[in-house]
């Protein structure tokens, strides 16, 4: 099918790049050719905004979470994206974070994250953040959010980054949070990639709270990994995670999932379009 218009990309990485540690950063910059457009469209949203247009991307997540050992963020990281958000909040919405074991005060975090810098969801990378998504830590953090009808964005599956905890990617945690948070919108990232999709398949299916993205995924595999995603219908959300190891660009994605004949048009559209929309208009996103 066509590439439609309005298309909504939950999953990419616009972050503060000087506080990335050289063990990461290396990783991500490995094998790319294009590190200087990256490092441009990281510090200046204008021109990010223009060039997603050109791309016919409508909208998209900008991803930022507090990861201080391991990646090197720091809760400032969600002063910096509310700055880029609002440079134009149209195109841009933002994923900020907390990390319970480097905030003093994880409910006074949370006012200050939603309230005052009005960021549009939360990100919590247990691999990168070394704790589990069902540690009790965290639990604030969702009645925060839960209170607010602010998402939580959760990365399912494994990291390749030096120190990261996979183990503890595995979607079956969530199915905890989704009980004890049953109005807390959860968005797992990656689809459990690359050995744990049937968990997360399982979870989105159980639970109406729960959302599957498929950013991180090589689209042209998706039938194969997921043959039932489309039984997921309207809890599934589209996403690239660029610029990650493997993502050339943010419409070429979009180009093999349109050509993918395992899924109808009508699925494709919803992942694609409408779920998105569905998902921002009746939250506070
Ligand atoms: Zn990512």
């Amino acid at each position: 099918m066509e590439i439609p218009e309005n298309i909504i990309d939950f999953h990419v990485h616009i972050q503060p790049w000087e506080q990335i540690k050289d063990a990461p950063r290396k990783t991500i910059e490995a094998g790319r050719s294009d590190v200087e457009a990256i490092l441009h469209y990281q510090r200046n949203p204008k021109a990010f905004s223009e060039h997603l247009a050109g791309l016919g991307i409508a909208r998209a997540g900008l991803i930022n979470y507090v990861s201080p050992k391991l990646m090197g963020f720091d809760s400032s990281c969600n002063d910096w994206i509310a700055e880029y958000r609002n440079v134009d909040p149209q195109r841009f919405f933002a994923w900020g974070g907390i990390h319970p074991n480097f905030c003093d005060d994880v409910p006074a975090e949370m006012v200050r994250l939603l309230d005052v810098l009005k960021i549009d969801g939360i990100k919590i990378h247990p691999p990168h953040q070394e704790m589990s998504a069902r540690d009790k830590a965290f639990y604030p953090v969702y009645a925060a959010c839960e209170e607010r009808n602010v998402p939580i964005m959760v990365h399912t599956g494994t990291s390749v980054f030096p120190g990261a905890r996979s183990r503890l990617g595995d979607p079956l945690d969530l199915d905890d949070v989704a009980i004890d948070f049953p109005k807390l919108k959860i968005v797992m990232a990656h689809a459990g990639r690359p050995f744990w999709y049937e968990q997360a398949f399982f979870v989105a299916r159980r639970h109406r709270n729960v959302y599957v993205e498929l950013s991180g995924i090589p689209p042209q595999y998706l039938p194969k990994y997921l043959p039932r995603l489309e039984f997921l219908d309207d809890s599934v959300l589209w996403g690239t995670d660029w610029p990650s190891p493997g993502v050339k660009d943010l419409r070429s994605n979009v180009q093999v999932f349109c050509d993918l004949s395992e899924y109808s048009d009508e699925f494709k559209r919803r992942v694609l379009v409408d779920n998105a929309h569905k998902f921002l208009g009746s939250g506070s996103v």
